[in-house]
């Protein structure tokens, strides 16, 4: 028996093992194994054949062809088993290894120079975001150039009191949790604005859960208290009972009114901002080799692909080679939000760059290499990865996410959990809370009534979390995006179930999820009595098909109102096997009687746990 422990770089022999093939000698021969390969070259690596690979695999419940790609787990448990320490290779590519070495060097701390703090604004949709940064850009143009707003490149950067602010210029938490989702944490500040005639709305709350499991520090803008409606006391009412509680109150966090408008309060604004930067301490080493991220990226028409980096780390220099996520280039040109060419860009500032050989991501990481040949073949390299490690990505799931997080002192399980009414969401985090144990603690990172959105999904991925629905669906583009990037999006409609597997998860006993593959959906187009009372649904199959035996949710208003077997499937008084998309169809549904004109079926398939994929 062999110790299996992920996410571990050594992997070795459990003391007293007595594993097939192996030597009791106390020194294990060392083998050092990619990320990811192929069965083939785990034998060559081992010195084994490949169909000895494949049987040890199986003995270990994996299921793999030889030209299939297995993950360094897996493929260290075969090396263990055959009496080898299995290493993980670390950057020894050549290129790769210097990439890490540039991300890595933090250089003297004598060369610490403090930049400028980068702030997102955020909020519900009409409190002001846009006219806010406006405003102050407006007000606080740098070096108050006449005309000078002529550029829209994602970012700018404004003076105040001779201090340089950037700010992000795409206002709300979704680009902003996109980015991070990609690795990206460029944010410093948040600020969150609240309309004082309106108060705390969904996308508040919303807003307010990306920046807390950003780790950010909130800054609240009162906003619009020229309005006759206007009350910011109310607002702050509000805003405590989201666990944001003003200064005066016993809570932390510094609530400015202003009106973006007139431009009132700005000034308290800006103030507060720059203290709040001021404690967090924000330095960089401009010295360095240039690191940044992109903010976002597109083709020029004269100018060909063009992408706005915010520069965190070093200064990034026109000549220098960079590496910009999958593509490269050497900086032809840096211009500035006021459209001014530059020769370089400081920490904290964003600039635009030409001259990359292909449009890079937003989000995706700008390092500064030595020469041309060094940036080519760090992003061959990459790219060879990033198409092995695709082949066995594992998905974020309850077991995945725990078994990832062993070895750290204590363990956390997020979740994102949404639910069809307000009560179940205190029901639920009341009870899951219960789970939590000295070792395991289990954190809601948002919760909230309504379908599992896109922003869900993506906050998901950034924070590693895990999506619970509570008699609630995913919406279309929500449900695309998890099944893309394999994030595990869980179903329950009883809290006992949920709370058990979560303990089973915490106890790592969890079986693989059931997997529900989407088949179609269709839509209720009339309801019919059939025989015995029992209601027929004439439906439309909108994409995908229906099939006999599948499992169906019907969706009301996009709230889960009934999850069950399809059991009747008629075409024209026929009995039929499948229905494909474009066409109409009658259904029975076992148990449910209660179609409505306007519902909408979404058709599954359950299937195994796939245990070669695990
Ligand atoms: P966003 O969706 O959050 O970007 O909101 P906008 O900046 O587009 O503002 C929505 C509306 O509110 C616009 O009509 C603005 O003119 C108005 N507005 C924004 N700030 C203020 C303010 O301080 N006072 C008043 N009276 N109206 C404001």
């Amino acid at each position: 028996m062999s110790t299996r422990t992920f996410r571990e770089d050594v992997i070795k022999v459990k003391a007293g093992s007595s594993a097939p093939g192996q030597a009791q000698g106390p020194e294990p021969r060392v083998v050092e194994l990619p990320p990811a390969l192929t069965v083939k070259q785990l034998g060559e690596a081992l010195g084994a054949s490949p169909i000895e690979i494949i049987k040890q695999l199986m003995r270990n419940g994996v299921m793999a062809a030889i030209n299939q790609v297995i993950d360094f787990d897996s493929a260290a448990i075969v090396a263990v088993d055959m009496g080898f320490e299995a290493r993980r290779k670390a950057g020894t590519e050549k290129a790769t290894g210097l990439l890490q070495q540039l991300l890595t060097e933090t250089g003297d701390a004598s060369q610490l120079e403090p930049r400028p703090p980068v702030v997102t604004i955020m909020g519900h949709v009409d409190h002001g975001k846009t006219t806010l940064l406006d405003t102050i850009r407006h007000s606080n143009l740098a070096s108050r150039e006449v005309g000078g707003i002529t550029q829209h490149i994602g970012a700018y950067q404004i003076e105040y009191k001779s201090r340089p602010i950037t700010f992000l210029d795409t206002p709300g938490h979704e680009a902003f949790t996109a980015m991070r989702a990609r690795g990206a944490q460029i944010t410093d500040i948040a600020i969150l604005v609240v309309a004082a005639d309106d108060g705390v709305m969904p996308q508040t709350r919303e807003a307010a859960d990306h920046a807390r499991a950003a780790n950010l520090p909130i800054l609240v803008a009162i906003n619009k208290i020229d309005k006759p409606g206007a009350d910011a006391e109310r607002v702050k009412r509000e805003l405590a009972q989201i666990g944001l509680a003003p200064e005066g109150w016993g809570g932390n966090t510094v609530m400015v009114p202003i009106s973006a408008k007139q431009g009132s309060g700005i000034d308290d604004l800006l103030e507060t901002l720059l203290l709040m930067a001021d404690m967090k301490e924000l330095k960089a080493n401009p010295s360095r080799p240039a690191i940044g991220a992109v903010i976002e990226a597109r083709v020029d028409k004269s100018r060909g692909p063009t992408a706005t980096v915010l520069v965190q780390h070093g200064t990034l220099k026109v000549g220098d080679n960079i590496v910009v996520g999958d593509t490269w280039g050497r900086v032809k040109a840096l211009i500035t939000d006021l459209g001014r060419r530059v020769r370089e860009g400081l920490p904290g500032t964003p600039v635009e760059v030409l001259g990359l050989a292909q449009v890079p991501k937003a989000g995706d990481l700008l390092v500064a290499v030595p020469d041309e040949k060094t940036a080519k073949q760090i992003v061959d390299e990459r790219l060879r990865q990033a198409n092995l490690e695709k082949a066995v990505r594992r998905p974020l799931s309850l077991e995945s996410i725990l078994s990832d997080s062993k070895g750290a002192e204590t363990k956390e399980l997020l979740l994102i959990i949404k639910c069809d009414v307000q009560g179940s969401i205190e029901a639920i985090q009341a009870s899951v809370q219960k789970v939590s144990s000295e070792k395991v603690r289990v954190r809601v990172l948002r919760s909230g009534t309504g379908s599992i959105t896109e922003s869900d999904v993506l906050l998901a991925i950034a924070s590693k979390a895990v999506i619970i629905g509570f008699n609630s669906r995913p919406e279309p583009g929500a449900q695309r995006l998890a099944a893309q990037e394999g994030v595990e999006i869980r179903f329950y409609d009883i809290i006992y179930n949920l709370v058990a597997d979560i303990e089973k998860a915490l106890a790592g006993l969890l079986e693989p999820l059931v997997k529900e593959m989407l088949e179609g959906h269709a839509e209720v187009k009339a309801v019919f009595s059939g025989t015995k009372h029992i209601k027929v649904a004439g439906c439309l199959v909108k994409d995908g098909k229906l099939a006999q035996g599948a499992t169906l949710v019907v969706l009301r208003s996009n709230k889960q109102v009934f999850k069950g077997v399809l059991s009747s499937l008629r075409r024209f008084k026929d009995d039929v096997h499948e229905v494909p998309a474009g066409t109409e169809c009658g259904v029975i549904l076992q148990g449910f009687n209660d179609f409505q004109v306007g519902d909408t079926l979404e058709s599954f398939r359950i299937e195994a746990p796939d245990q070669a994929s695990r």
